[in-house]
């Protein structure tokens, strides 16, 4: 390689892309480069755009264009008396493609951990539990992953609704330990939905 700084920088960061390492990203690079006017021109605008014009809904964690109301609120259409918890965006993506589900979503955005530096503010628990009160929410099923961040995590927020009089469940036991909802397949997703666990009050 020759040592060309724009060149080493772009694939630094391209690496850093879920997947891809320093190798796969030097072949990204060069066919960005190769296709100046198809790929790197149209991909530099939507870039901006999307760092511009998309952010959290501090109200659900879902992401949404900023001049739109977001479509993960209850001020969508379509009315629901139940919201899953979700850890992150791909996991909702998950258990949407699988069909077993229809309600609203929460995104956490992350889970509880002593090892990083997650806040617990910055998970939306707190709305969490202002969104069950406000709109007369009759279950919030926790959808966090089978890991012991998951678990705490699932933990901590069935605690913050206890004023509540919510039901909550859990999704059922049969999650391989160690499994992160985007990466379970349909079948599985379904019978954890369909078999969930009320959780004492
Ligand atoms: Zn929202």
């Amino acid at each position: 390689m020759q040592n060309i700084s724009e060149i080493d920088e772009l694939i630094k960061l391209i690496s850093k892309l879920p997947g891809l390492g320093p190798k796969s990203a030097k072949r990204i690079v060069l066919k960005l480069i190769n296709n100046r006017e198809e790929l790197i021109k149209p991909m530099t605008k939507a870039l901006t755009e999307v760092y511009k014009n998309i952010s959290r809904c501090k109200n659900c964690g879902s992401l949404k264009s900023n001049s739109n109301r977001c479509n993960g609120c209850e001020s969508s259409k379509n009315k629901y008396n139940i919201i899953c918890v979700v850890e992150n965006i791909a996991d909702q993506w998950s258990i949407e493609s699988s069909s077993i589900y229809k309600g609203y979503f929460h995104i956490l955005g992350g889970t509880i951990s002593s090892s990083n530096n997650q806040k617990k503010e910055d998970l939306l628990i707190d709305s969490l539990v202002e969104r069950v009160k406000k709109n007369n929410i009759e279950e919030v099923i926790l959808a966090t992953s089978a890991t012991v961040e998951g678990q705490t995590t699932a933990f901590y927020i069935q605690d913050s609704l206890k004023n509540t009089n919510v039901k909550i469940s859990k999704l059922a036991q049969g999650l391989p330990v160690g499994g992160e909802i985007e990466n379970l397949d349909d079948g599985t997703l379904i019978s954890a939905f369909k078999n969930r666990q009320s959780l004492p009050k």
